[in-house]
């Protein structure tokens, strides 16, 4: 036979874990809403970045020199140069990028 109390006592714990279940569960979700928030700002900022980085090579022939330093730089940094992937991390060498740099040296 089954005594009463235990099953009440049982439900009752079950019920205290179900509470704090839900209150980390809430937590979890404001980190996420935090994290994607950041991320959504920071890729906002990267897109600004390189729409300026951009212009500044652009714009500026009187510094072209100094423009494929930097991408040189930046190519020897792990980051893409070419206009397929700019800005973005390598893995490997990249023809288009080597292109590039063979072009403004
Ligand atoms: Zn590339």
């Amino acid at each position: 036979m089954v005594d009463l109390r235990t099953i009440v006592r049982q439900v009752e714990s079950l019920q205290e874990r179900i509470g704090e279940f839900y209150e980390e569960l809430g937590a979890l979700k404001l980190a996420m809403r935090d994290l994607i928030e950041e991320n959504q700002k920071l890729s906002l900022e990267n897109a600004h970045l390189r729409e300026r980085a951009h212009m500044y090579i652009e714009e500026q022939p009187a510094v072209a020199g100094e423009a494929a330093k930097y991408l040189g730089k930046l190519y020897e940094d792990g980051f893409h140069i070419c206009n397929v992937n700019y800005g973005s991390l390598r893995q490997g060498d990249c023809l288009f990028c080597l292109q590039n740099l063979q072009r403004t040296s």
